[in-house]
């Protein structure tokens, strides 16, 4: 069986990291895939484990070496998903890649074959109050993170699904649900 590359978006604070990192402790066969950036690592984030994280002038190396399966900017840094990486994890296993809306409809220009599945909040205020919890940013950063999420949640369309994440451990589910649905297709 081929396998596939997942694409899981979504608005910052809706739980994704979570649910990523559930979906690869609860079935072996997938694979995490881990991004680029050029953002300051945050307590407790470990180089080569939440992301490699680069120098501008790396990133740009990378990117001029056509090194990106695609990459994009937020909040003044860059992120962007390696493609040897990717490459060399897919032939192991399936790939989960937790990128923003743009980059994950970029994958599906390169890649029509990944499923992109986007995970939307309960509610607005929910993610406010997951993103005032992580207590990682200021308010008006948090402000900022909201307006984005406006902005992705409009693309659900473009998606293969929309899962809404009301409870951990039943959206883990759904998710692998589809992911075999949809390697037996
Ligand atoms: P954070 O700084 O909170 O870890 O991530 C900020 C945003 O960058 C999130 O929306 C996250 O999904 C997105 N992101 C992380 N890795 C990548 C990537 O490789 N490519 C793209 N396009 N976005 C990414």
């Amino acid at each position: 069986m081929r396998n596939l590359l997942v694409v899981l978006s979504g608005p910052s604070g809706v739980g994704k990291g979570t649910i990523a990192k559930k979906l690869v402790e609860k079935e072996s066969d997938f694979a995490l895939s881990i991004s680029c950036t050029t953002r300051k690592a945050r307590r407790g984030e470990v180089d080569g484990r939440e992301y490699f994280f680069l120098s501008k002038e790396s990133f740009l190396e990378k990117k001029e070496n056509n090194g990106f399966l695609e990459y994009s900017e937020h909040f003044e840094n860059y992120y962007g998903t390696p493609k040897d990486f990717v490459m060399q994890k897919l032939g192991e296993k399936d790939v989960i890649l937790e990128i923003d809306v743009n980059g994950g409809l970029n994958v599906k220009k390169n890649f029509p074959e990944a499923v992109l599945i986007m995970i939307a909040p309960p509610s607005r205020e929910e993610v406010k109050r997951r993103l005032i919890k992580r207590n990682t940013e200021s308010l008006e950063k948090i402000e900022l993170r909201l307006k984005r999420m406006d902005f992705e949640l409009e693309k659900q369309s473009e998606y293969d699904y929309t899962v809404v994440n009301d409870d951990l451990n039943k959206t883990v589910d759904k998710i692998i649900e589809i992911i075999k649905k949809e390697k037996n297709r």
